[in-house]
Formats: C-alpha cells, structure tokens, sequence
C-alpha cells in the first residue's frame, strides 16, 4: 500500500487520481471487510463524490491540499453530517448526526476521502474491541487475534491495507495499544491540540483524537491536518496547529531519554527486551539514556478507573431513548427509559456506568473520585518533574503482542491491565507516540511508547522517526 504522502503527491501530480485511489481502498475492502469487521458502514457514494470533486478542482489547477484523494477511516464514535454513527452502540442504532466533527470538515478540507466508519468496543470501552454490540473486529495479522481497542477497527483499516491512514480516539491507550497490537504508528497527542466537538464523549477530561498511520511521516502529516484551535470545543489549546512533517527528520542528537522503570516492568520478556534495544537505537542516534524510576505511575490505573467511569456516567445520562437513536417503549417515562437503556447499552457500559455511579454518590465521592483526582495531580506533578531532567520518556506501549479471542473478555481486570503503560500520559494530558520496535510471540508486532511534555510532539516524531529507521521500516 502506498503511504499517504505519496498518495497525495501522486493525486497532486496527476500520475494518479482520487477515484483510482478510492477504487483501491474500496476494492481491498470488499475483499477483507466480511472475514475482519473493519468497517460497520463504507459510504461508497459519498466517497465517490468527493473523490470525483477533487480530481475536477485538480484539473483546474486548484491547490487540492495537502492529503488530496487520500481515503481515510473514521472511528463510529465521530460524527459526519448525514452519515450513521452508532459507537458501536445499539443505543445509536439508526441515528445520524446533523452535523461533523471539527476534524471531520479539516480532513475534507485537507482533500482527505472519507470511506466510512470503523469498529470499536461500544462507547470506546475495552481494549479488544470484542466489546462492540456488533461483532468484534480481527487482526489482520493473525485473524485470531484481536486487534486491540477500542480503536481496534480504525487500527484494522490501515494493517489490512484498506486505508493508508484513519483516525481513533485515545481515553487510556485506545489509541497506542491497537496501534502496537497491529504494527503502526499512533499517537495521542497533547490534550486539547486535537479539537473534539464531534467526538463522541466517553471521559471528557481525558478522551483525545489522534492518527493511526504505518509510518511516522504520515501520522505526522494526518495530526498536522487535524490538530490546531476550535473555538466549538472549549477546552482546545489556543495556539494554531505546529508544524510536524518538517521536524521528522530533526534526529535526536544531545538529547536526554528517560526509561521509565514503571512503563515496562512486568511485560513479557520480549516486550522488554525490545524497550531496552529502542533505548540503544536512541543511544547511537545521540541520545543520553537515563534511568528513571516514577512510582506514582502505578497509581493510575486505579485513579483512571474511577475517573473516566464517573465521568462517562455523566456523559452517557443523555442516552434516555428521547434525543438520540433507539427507543424501547414502556408504560411511562421512567419505565421507557429503563426500557432503553436496558436493551441498548452493553455488559461493559452498564459496568463503568454503575462503577461511576458509585464513585460519585454522596459519602463515597471523596474516597473514591477526590482521591482519584489527588492521583491525577500528583501524576502530573511527577511526569513533569521527570521532564525537568529529561526531554522524553520511554516504555513500552502494552504488556505483551496481540492476544486471543476469549483469553481476557471474562475478567475484565486482566483486560483493563492491557492499558497500565498507557493510561498515566491520559491522566496528565500529555502527548505520547507508539512506534512498532522489534517483535514478540509468533513474529507479532510490539510497539515501544515514547512519551513528552506537553505540546512536544514534534520531537516524539522525531524520536519515532529515529526508531522507525533503526527497526530498519524506513
Ligand atoms: N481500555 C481503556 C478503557 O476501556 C481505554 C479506552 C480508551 O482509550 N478509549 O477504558
């Protein structure tokens, strides 16, 4: 599959055309779609128009941007004007959002084609995407395996070549763990870089938009793209969108990389063995490596577990069977609601629902959420007092490679254990890139996780960019 750079400088050059392009991706997904469950929804109209649109302003010598005919998934937890949008909810069953998400209308700008929208464990809750109402995603790697989650179908897309890049949403990793899970690069960048009015809220304080892409010069371009001020999110950074292709190749020579004994203790052995020679790839390419130890980080899978759960509470109340997709009648409002709920939320949405409930009723608020918000605090306290010392972090993304169907949907602590590396850069909004290094368990990809301060992703690419040629992918 070509990168989608060079999708876009052969579509700008006319050596090749969006239609063509499009036909591509559409063809691979007619060809994989039923076996892998990538896509619920491929808006193959819609596509073709916008293609068509942009090889006509190409023909008239219009500028067609800087992703021109490139086609591109998106995660069913992102609104587009008109087209079914479900988070893989039964809840969302038949619902259409009048209107897009803000990077959503910067992709289209951009000269992006989107094909349709990708599977996701429902309401972006799991980290295997078995937890979506219909049906999970596999691994195009190896079928019998899940392709992480919850942007487990965003993943899928570009590792089975159906799309050379596509967007997801990382809370606590769902980003980053698919990312490592399918061999690519995906980053959760700094919280509020990315706008997310049109995202469907799952944790609000912690939920960010990011790009899955093979390599690191196309994640870079697809986040240059998206990322930059929204005055429709309130919460989005003031500053316009850096500049991140022209650093790729800035290198890291005379920089200081922290190895963060927490972000790789207890992974199987060959996910440590393959953070430990991503530290020396950095080490030749220039880089002082030194060795950290962060307790506070293990407290945030604890913290993270009552914080997104209280919030998506609150977050998902809006789902009462009046305003939005299903509806199941019942005697009065209240048994409607009831009704509804009941039938369209899943086993995992029902259990953070309780969960969150439960940590944010009277006389368990402040032993349970104000504790885990002290957690919060105390996390970026720590993170940034260890970019006092070093420019960035390193770990690993997961505990181990791709797992099976089965081997941790009964047990939902060993499935939420599959976030414990990811989860602590959510909490304290910090950027964080995986990058695949070396590989584990049957030749299956691990991806190492390069973690920065605030705003610093453009040398998180670089340093991806270093790992990316050293794991000899370049
Ligand atoms: N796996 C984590 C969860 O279930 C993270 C999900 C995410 O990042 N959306 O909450």
């Amino acid at each position: 599959m070509k990168s989608a750079q060079t999708i876009a400088n052969d579509v700008r050059d006319g050596s090749s055309s969006a239609v063509a392009e499009l036909q591509r991706s559409l063809a691979r997904i007619a060809e994989r779609n039923d076996e892998l469950n990538v896509f619920l929804y491929v808006d193959v109209e819609g596509a073709t128009a916008a293609a068509s649109a942009i090889d006509e302003r190409r023909s008239r010598g219009e500028d067609v941007g800087p992703l021109a005919g490139v086609p591109i998934a998106l995660k069913d937890n992102l609104c587009q004007i008109g087209i079914p949008t479900t988070c893989s909810s039964k809840i969302l069953e038949g619902w259409r959002p009048p209107y897009s998400a803000t990077i959503v209308d910067r992709l289209i700008a951009a000269g992006a084609v989107p094909v349709g929208k990708t599977n996701l464990d429902e309401f972006a809750m799991g980290s295997s995407t078995e937890n979506s109402a219909f049906g999970p995603t596999r691994n195009p790697l190896d079928p019998s395996r899940v392709p992480g989650g919850s942007s487990g179908g965003s993943a899928a897309a570009v590792a089975a070549d159906m799309t050379s890049i596509s967007i997801g949403s990382d809370t606590g990793g769902s980003i980053r763990q698919p990312a490592a899970l399918c061999g690519l690069v995906g980053m959760k960048p700094t919280y509020g870089l990315v706008s997310r009015y049109g995202l469907i809220a799952f944790s609000s304080s912690l939920d960010q938009i990011g790009p899955f892409a093979k390599t690191v010069g196309d994640a870079a371009l697809l986040l240059e793209v998206i990322a930059g001020h929204d005055p429709l999110d309130a919460t989005s950074l003031p500053e316009p969108a850096p500049s991140l292709v022209a650093h790729v190749n800035d290198g890291m020579a005379g920089k200081r990389v922290g190895l963060v004994r927490e972000l790789y203790e207890g992974a199987d052995e060959s996910v440590v063995a393959s953070v430990r020679a991503a530290a020396e790839a950095l080490r030749e390419a220039g880089c002082e490596i030194v060795e950290l130890s962060i307790p506070e980080l293990r407290l945030g899978l604890s913290a993270y577990y009552l914080i997104a759960p209280a919030e998506a509470s609150s977050n998902l109340a809006r789902y009462d069977g009046v305003r939005f997709g299903r509806r199941v009648d019942g005697e009065d409002v209240t048994a409607m609601m009831e009704a509804t709920r009941t039938a369209g939320f899943g086993a995992e949405v029902k259990r953070r629902i309780m969960l969150g409930t439960y940590a944010l009723s009277a006389g368990y608020y402040d032993a349970y959420y104000g504790q885990a918000l002290k957690v919060r605090t105390l996390t970026i306290q720590a993170f940034a007092r260890a970019y006092a010392q070093v420019d960035l972090l390193l770990g690993a993304t997961t505990p181990g490679v791709a797992f099976k169907f089965g081997e941790k949907s009964n047990d939902p602590m060993a499935m939420y254990l599959n976030d414990v590396f990811t989860i602590p850069t959510n909490l304290a909004g910090d950027p964080a890139v995986s990058v695949p290094f070396g590989r584990g368990e049957e030749n299956l990809p691990i991806g190492v996780q390069l973690l920065g301060p605030p705003r610093s992703e453009a040398q998180l690419f670089a340093a991806a960019r270093v790992l990316e040629i050293a794991d000899g992918r370049a």
